[in-house]
This record gives C-alpha cells, structure tokens and sequence, in this order.
C-alpha cells in the first residue's frame, strides 16, 4: 500500500514509518520538522510541509495515489494547552480539517489517527473502554474529542472511513535502537527519569504524593511504541477489509504508579539517582489504565513488549546511545 504518514519525523510517527517500511508498504512521510527531526525519518521518504497547507497537500495528493493517510502531527502538551489552546485549536483541529478536506477532494477515504485517553477526561470507572463517557478536562483532550466526532459526520457525509486510537502511554523505544524519543521540552515521565539516571537532568520530580493510589502517585499504562504501531497496521488491514470506521483504547491494562516506574528505571539502569517528590501537575487524573478488550478481538492485536522492564530498557538503550 502506499501510505501518507503525517507527523511522521516525530516521535510515534518515525516508528510507524520504520514499520511500514519494513512491512514493504511505500510511505512517505510529511512533517514541518516544528516537534519533529529530519533524521528520524531514516525510512521512506520525508516531505517537509504544513499538513495546514492546502498547496502542498494538493500537489502530495496529485503526484501520490494513497491508500490511506495517518496522523500523527499534533501538539501534546496538556499545560500549554491550557496556556494557549489557540495554537492548540489551529494545529489539532482546524489543520487536521484541512488535511482530511483535501483526502476527500483527492478521493482518499481511509484514515488513521492519533486520539488519547484525555478525550475521556476524570475516569468514572476503571479501565476504561470505549463506552467510558467522553468529557475531556483540558483544551488539548478537547481538540482531539473535536476530530473524533468530526471524523463521524465526515464517514457519514463522504464516506471517509477512519480508526481512532486512543493512546494510554506511548513509551519506550525502537529495540532495533535506530529511533526513540526526543521532545523538546521533554514533560513525558520515562525519558525524564532516563534523563536523571544518565546525569542529563539533576533529578525526578515526583508530581505528587497525595493521590487515593497504593503509594500516593498516580498511576498510569504504558504502552510500548512498537506495539502502538502495530495496532495502526492491523486498523488499516481491519478497515480495508470491512469498510468500516472503529475506535479502540490502546494500553496493556496494567497500572504502574510514578514511583513504580522510578524503582523499576532504577533496577533497568543501575543507577540511583535523585528523586524529589514536589505539588501535584494541574489536570492529572489519579488513575489511567486501559481496557484494550476490543482492539484485542477486532484486530488481533497483542502486545509484545508488555513488561515494564522492557520498555524502559528499550528507552534505557536510546538515552543512552543517541544522547551520549
Ligand atoms: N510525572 C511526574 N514527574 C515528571 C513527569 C511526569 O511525576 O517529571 C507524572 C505525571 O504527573 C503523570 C505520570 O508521571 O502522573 C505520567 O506523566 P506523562 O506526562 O508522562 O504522561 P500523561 O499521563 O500526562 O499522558
């Protein structure tokens, strides 16, 4: 197939490119290198460009017959969200419009997208599936909801078939130990844990200690990248074949709270670095984990990098070769 891999010079995208790629798919990848890096796209090729610009996704369109587009090129950060939704709304929402308007006027109608578990917002019950009510409590959960129910009006107006994928916590990193993860500024815990045990960074700081959890801190599901791609690959295998939109929670099920995921760093590593327990980050529910039931029986989907160990060791292997 050939593939449009928007964002794909960013952290979850060049993963996705490597994938295909190696899956003998043709891809190229768009990306305005604002998060992403040039080197990260080390498979298929990388067109540098706004996924907002009606200009370059025509002539993407014109020169390319996609089968299917994913995006993956969004703003992430929950606390400038709330600091500047503006940049937030423009990017998530109204590009994402612009992109997915010139798929139908190219006749492209297969799409895969980046959702999170922010769109549910304070969970009522855990795990959370994907009949969990949907009320995102900051603008960044809200620009991704937004997509979500434009991609409905969209399938039932022209036909656009898409797969939501509602990421817990991406983490860890290429085995292959080509590709990891880069943000600038990172906010993300395991690089920034990574970070305090290579001497990057001074210490960890703990957001919080207060939480109705086992140890005070809150809890989350990592999920590995690899494994994150995989369940895009077979989403586009699955909504090729049925004709039909989905959406699915993407996470192993399984919580491991901040300090759990500094014990374990610590045992991967080695290292004993420093750890400071400070305030609570505003907008951190206290629990996230996932119910994947459904990607499990509609896609086939099964993690295999589902230890902790294993993807902080991947991560481990990154911070330690790429920024050494
Ligand atoms: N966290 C932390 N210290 C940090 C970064 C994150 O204690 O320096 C906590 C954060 O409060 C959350 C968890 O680690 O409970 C995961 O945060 P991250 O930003 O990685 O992902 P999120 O759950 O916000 O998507």
């Amino acid at each position: 197939m050939k593939i449009l891999v928007v964002g794909g010079a960013g952290y979850i995208g060049s993963h996705m490119v490597k994938q295909l790629v190696l899956s003998n798919h043709d891809v190229i990848a768009l990306d305005n290198l604002s998060c992403g890096y040039e080197d990260a796209v080390k498979y298929g090729e990388l067109v540098i460009g706004d996924l907002g610009n009606k200009e370059t996704l025509d002539q993407l369109f014109n020169a390319h017959q996609f089968d299917a587009v994913m995006h993956f090129a969004a703003f992430i950060e929950v606390g400038e969200s709330v600091l500047n939704p503006a940049k937030y709304y423009q990017n998530n929402v109204a590009n994402t419009q612009v992109l997915l308007d010139a798929m139908i006027k190219h006749d492209v109608r297969n799409f895969i997208f980046s959702s999170t578990a922010a769109i549910f917002g304070e969970p009522e019950y855990t795990p959370i599936d994907e009949k969990h009510s949907k009320q995102p409590i900051n603008p960044y959960g809200r620009t991704k909801l937004m997509v979500e129910q434009i991609l409905e009006d969209y399938d039932n107006a022209y036909g656009l078939k898409s797969t939501c994928l509602r990421y817990f916590n991406a983490a860890g990193a290429d085995p292959d130990g080509e590709l990891g993860e880069r943000h600038n500024p990172e906010s993300h815990l395991v690089p920034l844990i990574l970070q305090a045990a290579s001497g990057r960074r001074e210490d960890i700081k703990i957001f919080g200690q207060d939480y109705p959890t086992n140890d005070g801190t809150c809890v989350r599901d990592y999920v590995h990248i690899n494994d994150l791609c995989e369940a895009h690959s077979l989403a586009l295998t699955r909504m090729q074949a049925t004709g039909q939109s989905a959406r699915y929670n993407l996470g192993n099920g399984r919580g491991f709270s901040v300090k759990q995921v500094i014990d374990t760093s610590k045992q991967v590593t080695g290292i004993d670095f420093k750890v400071v327990t400070t305030e609570r980050r505003a907008g951190d529910p206290a629990v996230l984990v996932a119910d994947s039931a459904l990607a499990k029986k509609e896609l086939g989907w099964q993690p295999k990098f589902d230890q902790l160990e294993t993807i902080i060791e991947t991560a481990w292997q990154w911070e330690t070769t790429f920024f050494k």
